[in-house]
């Protein structure tokens, strides 16, 4: 570790604080609850305004945009899936969610058209009409994604690297244990290769895959994808009323109540080491803060390049680096609409894809959310949301003038509305509000290396197995969020929030 950032003055025995998470995610905030919950002291430090991070909002003009996520999981009732109901419900608080009957709408090329009914076996008939010859085939893989999900929804859903922990759930359930073990190494692409042989459907697969990995189905892990694909039918998909960024409002106030605190307009500059342990933070303001434990809810290309020094990088994080590259950013719209637009029986959220081909390019997929549809008081009486977003690489958005900028930004939003005109007619007429983010808006909004969705596989690999755990090489410091096992969305990073907890308290003798 680099002498400039060792800080003699710091000693575990003066802490202040039990632990300091860096950043308001949903991994961070469920690990902050999690542990304030258990009587820790903890600190969150925000360098934003509100927390959330890419499940935050922005007002505008009568509008409350999500600035990102709006597909919800993690909200059933029952199992051990349903980690956000349990996350609030941990520290005393909970939140009004709208159930949606239909997890999406796919408009494919060739006019195909397809609903993801929450009803499995509805879906899987509106699916084995387009492809009956491939009725067997359907159904197995589907039902092996059952498989993995039913083992993961009977154990309680903790730190793996715990060993006494594995040991009891591995005696309390050894057949999920094993049939996790089974399925950590393997993606979703070889399951669907066994059973389905019709290109079409497998490239449909791909683009199951895609809409939440950002990568086709053989770089897509099992364990992520027998997630999703069974708990869209299972706890469902679930719309916070007040829209997406009231989660991390409540987990704050379950926080608070908790008796632990978080700092907004905090940026934190650099992880303060002392012999090689992380100690403390420095903010931007020059302010220095002290715990026992310190976590990083930033991405490991943040935390471990920016951060800390990035020629100390440990070992197994450039090896990590090999093996997983940041995903693209996104291009989005948040656009105001004349209700009239949408007919009656308009789904909330739609992937629009014209050619096969171009799946992975950007602006190939356009993923639609029209939150209002489920909780109209999002915008002002007659208007709906429209939030509208397409890859894009920060490569495209870097080295221009702000004129350049403005123009390459509304020849981007012109591009993208006149495709979500052709789906829903009127929709450029019918627009009354349009502010538009770019790669460069996501870094700079959320703290995020290149504005990046997160990491995916540079090549094929065993599944989830590459992906790293919550504790790094530098003791004292833990990574939580969607750079950690098992990934991005909000279940995900909130998976990765209560291992990160549930390590951390075990460390401390909590
Ligand atoms: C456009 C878009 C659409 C999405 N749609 C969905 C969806 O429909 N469903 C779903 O489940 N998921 C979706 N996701 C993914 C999901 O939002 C993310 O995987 C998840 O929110 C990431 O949470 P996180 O805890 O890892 O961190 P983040 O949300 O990245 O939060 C990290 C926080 O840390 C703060 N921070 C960073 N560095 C510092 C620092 N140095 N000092 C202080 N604070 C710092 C940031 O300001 C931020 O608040 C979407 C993401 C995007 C971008």
């Amino acid at each position: 570790m680099s002498a400039a950032f060792n800080s003699p003055s710091l000693t575990e025995a003066s802490s202040v604080f039990d632990v300091i998470v860096i950043g308001s995610g949903i991994g961070g905030l469920v690990t902050a609850t999690q542990l304030a919950a258990k009587g820790a002291k903890v600190l969150v430090l925000e360098s934003y305004i509100i927390p959330g991070g890419s499940s935050g909002y922005f007002e505008r003009e009568g509008y409350r945009f999500d600035v990102g996520a709006s597909m919800i999981f993690g909200f059933g009732s029952q199992g051990t899936t349903n980690l956000l109901t349990r996350a609030l419900a941990a520290v005393d608080v909970s939140l009004e969610t709208i159930p949606d009957p239909v997890q999406i709408h796919y408009h494919l090329p060739a006019g195909l058209e397809l609903k993801v009914h929450q009803d499995y076996e509805k879906f899987l008939q509106e699916l084995i009409a387009h492809f009956p010859q491939e009725e067997q085939g359907i159904r197995q893989f589907y039902d092996e994604c059952w498989k993995v999900f039913n083992c993961l929804n009977s154990i309680e859903l903790l730190s793996l690297e715990e060993p006494r922990y594995l040991l009891r759930v591995f005696f309390q359930h050894p057949l999920a244990c094993l049939g996790l073990v089974k399925y950590l190494p393997l993606n979703a692409g070889d399951i669907a290769r066994k059973y389905i042989k019709d290109p079409q459907l497998l490239k449909f697969i791909d683009l199951e895959c895609y809409c939440w990995s950002v990568v086709p189905a053989e770089r897509t892990p099992m364990i992520n994808a027998g997630m999703v694909f069974s708990d869209r039918h299972y706890g469902g998909i679930n719309y916070p009323k007040g829209g997406v960024g009231q989660i991390a409002q409540k987990l704050v106030e379950g926080l608070e109540k908790a008796g632990s605190q978080i700092q907004y307009k905090a940026r934190v500059k650099q992880i303060l080491t002392q012999n090689g342990k992380a100690v403390g933070v420095k903010l931007t303001t020059g302010e220095e803060y002290r715990a026992k434990r310190i976590v990083s809810n930033a991405t490991r290309w943040d935390t471990f390049e920016k951060l800390l020094p990035a020629e100390a990088m440990p070992a197994g994080e450039k090896r990590w680096q090999q093996r997983y590259q940041k995903s693209p950013s996104f291009l989005s719209l948040h656009l105001g609409v004349k209700e009239s637009v949408f007919p009656a029986g308009t789904e909330c959220h739609h992937i629009v894809l014209a050619d096969w081909a171009k799946m992975e390019d950007p602006e190939g997929t356009i993923f639609v959310s029209i939150p209002t549809l489920l909780d109209p008081d999002l915008a002002p009486a007659g208007y709906h949301i429209v939030h509208s977003f397409t890859p894009t690489w920060i490569s495209d958005w870097r080295g221009l003038s702000v004129k350049e900028y403005e123009q390459k930004k509304e020849a981007a939003a012109g591009r993208l509305i006149e495709r979500l005109d052709q789906i829903f007619p009127g929709l450029e007429a019918g627009l009354s509000h349009r502010e538009v983010g770019t790669a460069r808006s996501h870094q700079r909004f959320l703290g995020r290396e290149d504005g990046t969705y997160g990491p995916i596989p540079q090549r094929k690999l065993m599944g989830l197995l590459g992906m790293p755990f919550n504790r790094t090489a530098v003791p004292g410091l833990y990574c939580v969020g969607d750079s950690t096992f098992p990934g991005q969305g909000l279940n995900a990073v909130a998976f990765s929030g209560f291992a990160c907890a549930h390590r951390i308290a075990v460390d401390l003798g909590m």
